[in-house]
């Protein structure tokens, strides 16, 4: 990809009843990590995010609750969505909700498209319908319920008994387009990612769609069916929506022209919706699909996926407390291997917090800081061309190697394997300085060159890592760059020219990165 192009990307809408947790805290990092990533590349890069708050659900929590939905969305996004993105250090460029007027008004100017061009129909539907989900399920879908549901069908998902609803709804004419959808993930194998998913898409499909209800009369919390004011329009229809709506869809051409189409990070449960109705609902309004739908894997706590209704959810805050946001982003996107299960424990965290970030790159960071305020007087020292050895020759490639290698990796969204290679480059220059000991140099001054080499080589492979670690640990990326004297932000820097160190003057005092802490062990 060259520098300049256009990079949109999106996470799932927050449905607003939910509390946040930390399986939210990952999507959201991994989407903006490849955002920053794409940003500092020079890409004309555009992150969003926000809410879902339409549906029958979160009607009946506010009603129980004594106020309007609107009332109890807004506090919702008040009180723990946009609280979220602060939390865990989100750089999103905007943040749209499903009561937006510019989301409400072109949905509406969407379903009218489709309507005239003949993909909406009325008819009668019957069958299963999860409020939790706020979804029709199939007799598959739906298991025997135990305890106080003994003998009655419930949700495999929420555990809750399922309601028998008939309704006479319009429907999509998602039928009309299995042979396409098909045809699309045959000819764009990169359209929905990773393999795993992809597969399960196509088996999906290959049993055939069927048209999709995308209306209800049971309720009017939801955006109203422009030509029959008593529908309201499917919340999943409402949301997908949103990343039309968002980019300028129905208000502003130019701007969608320039965004869309997008990347949409999602779970691996809700991929189905992204990469089989969504297509198929562009495909109908004559509109280009998304470049990528990437269905990542779930994180187990103890064994078991973290659920929006189970208990076992973790509050983002729990950790960034004790280990910080930097540390947050950095766990998740460092321990688990992007598109897979991954498990998230405390030990786990902890260790790594340890061994990578306090020893491995925050102690490199501040001895070389320390060296250069002590050898030199804080000036930053300059490389003498004569002595330069091997050693610094190994150094200068493997910046230029791990480079190009991470940012191929986020080509793939790939984020784990970034991570693994630029830690190459911090375990060697770990390995350098040990072995050439610039203590020692220190001590006679026939080496004085070979010192400045040394530590010119050093700080400038600290300059490396800032850059390429700023979109994981932007503040330990800024204040880094600070304390190395950089020109300008570490977010100005070119990520695929990380090692084109440009350094001022003086170094300046750096405080531990990731300072230690004491786990309390009860
Ligand atoms: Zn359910």
């Amino acid at each position: 990809m060259s520098a300049g192009s256009a990079f949109y990307i999106t996470t799932p809408i927050f449905y607003v009843n939910d509390v946040p947790h930390i399986g939210h805290a990952y999507t959201e990092v991994a989407a903006d990590v490849l955002a920053r990533w794409h940003r500092q590349a020079g890409d004309d890069t555009w992150f969003l995010t926000g809410t879902d708050e339409h549906g029958q659900k979160i009607l009946r929590t506010a009603t129980a609750n004594g106020v309007t939905p609107k009332e109890w969305a807004d506090k919702l996004v008040a009180e723990a969505w946009q609280p979220l993105l602060q939390t865990i250090d989100i750089s999103n460029d905007d943040f749209i909700r499903t009561t937006d007027e510019r989301h409400e008004v072109n949905v509406q100017l969407f379903l009218q498209r489709l309507y005239d061009a003949g993909y909406i129909y009325t008819g009668e539907y019957e069958g299963y319908y999860c409020v939790g989900c706020e979804e029709y399920k199939q007799q598959s879908d739906l298991v025997d319920g135990t305890g106080q549901y003994e003998g009655q069908l419930v949700c495999a998902i929420h555990s809750k008994p399922v309601e028998l609803l008939k309704e006479r709804n319009y429907f999509f004419r998602m039928s009309d387009f299995t042979q396409r959808l098909l045809d699309l993930y045959e000819e764009r194998p990169e359209f929905v990612q990773p393999e795993s998913v992809r597969n399960e898409i196509i088996s999906f499909v290959r049993r055939g769609l069927t048209d999709l209800s995308i209306s209800r009369q049971t309720f009017d919390w939801g955006i109203k069916v422009p030509w029959d004011e008593s529908h309201v329009v499917y919340v999943w229809f409402d949301a997908l929506l949103n990343y039309a709506t968002a980019a300028g869809y129905g208000s502003d051409d130019e701007k969608f022209a320039r965004l869309w189409p997008a990347t949409h990070i999602v779970g691996k449960d809700i991929a189905r919706f992204h990469a089989v109705i969504w297509p198929a609902m562009l495909m109908a309004a004559g509109l280009e699909v998304p470049k990528q739908v990437y269905g990542h894997g779930w994180l187990l706590v103890g064994g078991e996926k973290m659920s929006k209704s189970k208990l076992t959810g973790i509050a983002p805050e729990q950790i960034t407390d004790t280990f910080g946001s930097d540390a947050f982003r950095y766990y998740f996107m460092r321990a688990i291997s992007f598109g897979q299960d991954g498990s998230f424990s405390w030990e786990d965290l902890s260790a790594r917090y340890q061994a990578e970030l306090a020893n491995g790159f925050g102690n490199l960071a501040s001895r070389v800081v320390a060296m250069v305020t002590r050898y030199f007087d804080g000036v930053v020292p300059t490389a003498v061309e004569s002595a330069v050895t091997d050693a610094e020759l190994a150094i200068r490639a493997t910046e230029r190697r791990v480079t190009a290698a991470a940012d191929e990796a986020i080509e793939r969204l790939a984020v784990h394997e970034a991570l693994t290679r630029i830690w190459e480059l911090v375990d060697e220059l770990n390995g350098y300085i040990t072995t050439q000991e610039p203590w020692g140099l220190a001590k006679d001054p026939a080496n004085a060159d070979r010192l400045a080499t040394v530590l010119s080589t050093a700080l400038r492979g600290l300059g490396t890592l800032a850059v390429l670690l700023s979109p994981v640990v932007p503040e330990a990326a800024a204040k880094l760059w600070t304390a190395l004297a950089g020109v300008g932000t570490v977010q100005e820097q070119s990520i695929r020219s990380a090692y084109d160190w440009r350094g001022g003057e003086r170094v300046q005092p750096l405080e531990a990165l990731f300072p230690r802490i004491e786990v309390d062990a009860s």
